[in-house]
């Protein structure tokens, strides 16, 4: 049988399941809100043109309004100033969109400390518990903050001392981008930093540093507790949108039952 057939026949049997680790995209998806003086995207929403009715008495359609970078969505280089000569989200290689998928589990330390941020020892103790992480691979990060999804106040977590959300170090982010020959990386979060990564210096280590290595970050993951720590195949599919900083995406896995 030829790799694709087994592929198939294996899904046909349910021997190999398809998660969806995209949350549903509406105007009610939580999404990322910078202070002043920032300016902020649109939240998603959408206009309805015709619905069965005379302006299309046999079809229903809408007109979509969204910022790039709302709901599960990629960011591309372009998106950080370190990657502004690097790629736009219509350029990225097909190639890299679909690979072995890595989950690391921190939803522990995540529920006891919403400010929890993973650091260089964390990826070294995994790499030495479960072996190194294969080339194009992605590194999904579970934080269990997938639960706060429908809930926007929870899922920024927002106070007068800003955003309590997990994230990572300044040096974990440059490990990440500099060390490890993987594509790309997935949180459950709002954004591939942590929620006061506005402070750290850089500031939003995570973004300036995967983005400025030509590698790309996914965020607002859901189902990351489907998948097995190793042995997943992720597939990334973003919308190529020309001169794109980043886009909605549909992520999918494939997972061996
Ligand atoms: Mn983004």
């Amino acid at each position: 049988m030829s790799p694709l057939n087994n592929v198939l026949s294996s899904l046909a049997s349910g021997s190999v399941k398809v998660v969806d680790l995209t949350a549903p995209l509406s105007a009610d998806t939580p999404t990322l809100v910078l202070p002043e003086p920032f300016a902020n995207l649109v939240d998603f929403s959408l206009d309805e043109v015709s619905a069965y009715n005379e302006p299309g008495p046999f079809w229903k359609h809408h007109n979509i309004h969204t910022g790039e970078h709302i709901g599960t969505h990629i960011d591309a280089p372009i998106h950080w100033i370190s990657g502004r000569d690097g790629k736009d989200v219509s350029q990225l290689d097909p190639a890299r969109l679909v690979g072995p998928a890595v989950v690391l589990d921190f939803s522990a330390e995540a529920a006891a400390d919403p400010d929890f941020l993973i650091d260089v020892h964390h990826l070294r103790e995994r790499a030495e518990a479960k072996g190194p992480f294969p080339a194009n691979a992605w590194l999904l990060f579970r934080t269990g903050w997938d639960q706060y999804g429908h809930d926007k106040q929870a899922f920024l977590n927002l106070d007068d001392t800003g955003s309590h959300t997990p994230g990572f170090t300044v040096e974990c982010a440059r490990y990440i981008a500099d060390e490890l020959e993987i594509s790309g990386i997935g949180v459950e979060t709002v954004g591939i930093d942590a929620g006061n990564a506005g402070a750290l210096e850089p500031p939003f280590p995570m973004h300036y540093y995967l983005l400025g290595a030509d590698k790309y970050g996914i965020t607002s993951l859901k189902n990351l507790d489907k998948l097995p720590s190793n042995g997943a195949m992720i597939v990334v599919c973003p919308l190529p949108i020309v001169g794109g900083t980043g886009a909605p995406t549909r992520v999918l896995a494939l997972v061996q039952e």
